[in-house]
């Protein structure tokens, strides 16, 4: 039996990484209780806003419960706001935003600044072929610390890491969802097969 895929569906980007899901003929499960935690064996962590995404994991009982099955082992892709969520520290957060650290970086939200907020770029990641990604960034956090078990995949403005991998679980700052492009979801769904 294929692996059944969830998209945690609290806030943000949901329907996007649904309908990536969708062209891979994936139906994914949505992710709002510890019950629909239960049923699924990867998790996709969308964009939004992640101090608002940790309130409300905590607030529907599903923190601790993620938490755990993070911690042994379930293969997760956050990217932007999932991304920050999946850290091991946050910088810039608020002081009751929690994290799950189940990849060992530390993360620095918005932290392309103001004038920069969002912008588009052609984004080299040869974990998933020559082509370079479109990749959409929207008031994106950059990576400022990676631990020693953790691949970088793809870097800006030269040194800055905006997608990173540690075992199954990956991370982009950018919205590969935004994108007309599945090779991470592809690059995501391979990690959950092997
Ligand atoms: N700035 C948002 C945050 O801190 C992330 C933005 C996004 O997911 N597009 O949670």
């Amino acid at each position: 039996m294929s692996p059944t895929i969830g998209i945690l569906a609290l806030q943000g980007a949901v329907d996007l990484h649904a309908s990536a899901l969708a062209r891979l003929d994936i139906e994914a499960v949505m992710v709002r209780t510890p019950t629909q935690l239960d049923t699924v064996d990867a998790l996709i962590l969308p964009g939004g806003e992640s101090s608002a995404m940790s309130k409300l994991l905590v607030l529907n009982g599903l923190f601790d419960p993620l938490q755990i099955r993070l911690h042994d082992g379930m293969p997760a892709l956050g990217t932007c706001a999932g991304m920050i969520l999946l850290a091991a520290g946050v910088l810039d957060g608020r002081a009751d935003q929690r994290s799950f650290a189940a990849i060992d970086i530390d993360v620095r939200r918005n932290a392309f600044g103001r004038q920069n907020d969002s912008f588009e770029t052609e984004l080299e990641l040869p974990e998933i072929g020559e082509v370079p990604i479109h990749a959409v960034f929207i008031r994106a956090p950059v990576v400022e610390r990676t631990g020693a078990e953790v691949e970088v995949l793809a870097t800006i403005d030269g040194d800055r890491p905006v997608a990173c991998r540690q075992g199954a679980v990956i991370v982009t700052s950018f919205h590969p969802e935004l994108a007309d492009d599945l090779r991470v979801h592809e690059l995501f769904l391979a990690g959950v097969a092997a």
